[in-house]
């Protein structure tokens, strides 16, 4: 089908200095876990976004020295003439799709971490570095802003040489630059003091960089257009400011927000073009093009601030993972195929865990060049064997969608009167709404593949299952929480946990509501425990919410959403114990035992809601095992993630009829 005449606009060239973008989408820089340690697995990844229609692809940040390490989260590195052909190879791969590739040249300043590297920190003023550790900068000189000069030169021209088209400045997120920026910088030199002297190493560091690389390269700068504090008016006034007098150094604005949480927050938190009012006035400011982020999946949101003008290029980091082919779906007409990022922010789990990035909604991120996976294209079957998936939640959706492209005949029979699994019923909590997309895009798929039909309201008992015949059968039938209260404290049964009171989450995800004051028990450590807090609060309940762990939804720290967890969990007046376990559950509340004390407490409550863990709802497999051809996957096989659950359901389906037997199922970087 023909592009749509209205989005035109999004695939026309845009010239950035001396480099011109053949079209809109941009990829901005976004970490990926993969850094100098993994280059074949980064080089494919990228090179896949290039060919699926992204006109720009960046790097994730990229150190350009030693005292700027962050290990054990892998960041590219341009720190000497060794790094250059591991860039190399992502640079060929993007350009092999005629896409620009630009390379984000990064100093951490006080938030790099130097355990591996073990430099001092360097800043404008000496100040506590990382996230509470016992580490303060060392003061730069004068000397050192002129090492610090000479290091990004040199890392431009790395940077050329590996053929990088857009060389950054990165000048936001609270690394090196903002800590000169900002009033936080203490200096009273030419480097502090007057905004104008903040801003003197950034304009320093542009014309350094120009002067480099600028005959052929464009020289971006990545930057924030608010400082976020509570006074919107006066947030935005020193950034703009900033670029009214920077304005015309760089080729390309970057416009970002200064807090990751509010850049790329958590769809739960955070909509679709967070940014927009923070930074519309930027393009007022400069004639040099601006791109910015706002996990924009909708066209329509895309070419709204075209037009406007908000943007020239339509910045994308999460989009791109999700569907690394969004661009050429909306111009081959295709849009309504868009897998649409759901914003859970299992992508970044991969860069704090120092592994490589994944995706809930695309399971091949990150298995491009390792496992061979292409996000679009899928080898074909190689039998004719028939396959009944039983349970249409993530996993049997996944797997029923890649099997069908496969060629193979599906059956998926889903008990429920609705597809989806666990994802329908958790999108109706507070804030999960977009996450009904995993159901969406699946849905949609299957509704252009022939060969998959699926019934609802068919619960699959082992009759069924003989009778039905498929040559192979695929268990999809999730996991249920425990009612017992079995999790990581409690390593068997909370006394108690068989009162009526006791209420599991898949209670209240079908809709039981308590009468009284209640507690939530999380000893699971993600967002349930906090969500379903949420919802009950939300119902006019007193509730109390009760962690062993030392803070909220601990786990996530790794989706960068846990200090917005827990803001909303006390603006909302929920009570909160952390530190603290459950001893015993009584008829009329709980008994709860501080974890380090043991100081017992009486908590009244008419209801106990336990969030602990998971069993898997294997009975049909274990029924059958050594009968018939029969799998478990998802939940079933082992509870975790959605993202688990649909990347084992892709996984299934790749394998089918292919050789698996070989002792490592992937490639690795040597
Ligand atoms: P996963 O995340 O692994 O996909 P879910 O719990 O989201 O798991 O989905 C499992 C689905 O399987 C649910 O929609 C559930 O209704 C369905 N299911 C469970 N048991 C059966 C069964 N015996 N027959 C058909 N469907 C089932
Ligand atoms: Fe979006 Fe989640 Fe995929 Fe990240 S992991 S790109 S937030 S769907």
């Amino acid at each position: 089908m023909p592009r749509d005449p209205r989005f035109d606009i999004l695939f026309e060239p845009v010239a950035i200095g001396p480099v011109t973008a053949p079209n809109r989408f941009y990829q901005v820089p976004h970490a990926t876990g993969m850094g100098y340690r993994r280059p074949n697995t980064l080089a494919a990844m990228r090179g896949v976004k290039a060919e699926g229609g992204w006109g720009t692809v960046c790097t994730g940040y990229c150190s350009i020295h030693p005292s700027s390490d962050d290990e054990p989260y892998p960041t590219d590195s341009l720190w000497d003439d060794d790094d250059v052909s591991a860039l190399a190879m992502m640079v060929d791969q993007v350009h092999e799709h005629g896409a620009l590739a630009g390379v984000e040249l990064w100093h951490g300043g006080a938030g790099a971490q130097n355990l591996y590297s073990r430099e001092p920190h360097i800043g404008p003023s000496s100040v506590p570095t990382g996230v509470y550790a016992p580490v303060q900068t060392k003061i730069m000189d004068k000397r050192d802003i002129r090492d610090l000069k000479r290091w990004y030169r040199e890392a431009a021209i790395r940077g050329k040489r590996a053929g990088f088209d857009i060389i950054y400045v990165y000048a936001t997120h609270w690394y090196l630059m903002p800590q000169f920026l900002t009033r936080s910088n203490q200096r009273t030199d030419e480097y502090g003091g007057s905004l104008e002297n903040r801003a003197r190493l950034l304009k320093e560091l542009i014309i350094e960089t120009k002067e480099a690389v600028g005959d052929t390269c464009a020289v971006a700068v990545r930057f924030n257009a608010s400082m976020e504090g509570s006074d919107p008016d006066h947030d935005t006034a020193e950034p703009r400011e900033m670029i009214e007098h920077l304005g015309e150094l760089p080729d390309l604005w970057d416009i970002t927000a200064l807090d990751y949480a509010h850049e790329m927050g958590t769809s739960r938190f955070v909509p679709e073009a967070a940014l927009e009012e923070m930074m519309s006035w930027v393009k007022s400011v400069t004639t040099k093009p601006v791109v910015s982020v706002g996990r924009f999946t909708s066209p329509e949101t895309m070419l709204r601030l075209v037009r406007q003008g908000v943007v020239d290029l339509v910045g994308a980091a999460r989009p791109s993972i999700a569907d690394p082919f969004l661009p050429r779906k909306i111009d081959e007409g295709r849009d309504d195929e868009i897998r649409e990022c759901i914003g859970c922010n299992i992508c970044y789990t991969g860069d704090q865990t120092g592994t490589p990035i994944r995706c809930t909604q695309n399971p091949t991120m990150g298995e491009e060049w390792r496992k061979g996976w292409h996000p679009e294209r899928i080898p074909a079957k190689r039998s004719d064997s028939s396959v009944l998936i039983v349970g249409g939640g993530p996993a049997g959706l996944e797997a029923a969608v890649a099997l069908g492209k496969r060629g193979y005949d599906v059956t998926l029979a889903e008990a429920r009167r609705e597809l989806g699994g666990r994802v329908t019923l958790e999108s109706e909590l507070p804030g999960l709404r977009e996450w009904n997309r995993v159901l969406d895009w699946r849905l949609n798929q299957i509704s252009k593949l022939p060969n998959v039909e699926y019934y609802l309201e068919s619960v699959v008992d082992r009759e069924q299952i003989l009778e039905f015949a498929a040559d192979r059968v695929v268990v999809a039938t999730g996991a249920t929480w425990r009612r017992d209260g079995t999790g990581r404290w409690h390593d068997e049964e909370i006394p108690g946990w068989q009162k009526p009171s006791v209420l599991s989450p898949d209670d209240v995800l079908r809709g039981v509501v308590p009468d009284g004051p209640v507690v939530v028990y999380d000893d699971d450590h993600y967002y349930m425990g906090g969500v379903i807090a949420e919802k009950l609060r939300g119902d006019g309940l007193d509730v109390t919410l009760v962690t062993p762990a030392n803070e909220l939804s601990t786990w996530t720290q790794n989706t960068e959403e846990q200090y917005s967890i827990q803001r909303r969990i006390l603006t909302l007046g929920i009570h909160v114990k952390t530190g603290t376990a459950l001893s015993e559950i009584e008829s009329g509340g709980v008994i709860a035992e501080c974890i380090y004390t043991d100081r017992e407490e009486e908590i009244p409550a008419s209801a106990v809601v336990l969030v602990t863990s998971r069993e898997p709802n294997d009975d049909l497999y274990t029924s059958f095992r050594d009968e018939i051809d029969i799998e478990r996957i998802g939940d079933c096989l082992a509870p975790g993630t959605i993202a688990t659950a649909v990347y084992s359901g892709h996984r299934y389906a790749r394998e089918m009829d292919e050789d698996t037997s070989a002792g490592v199922p992937f490639l690795r970087e040597r």
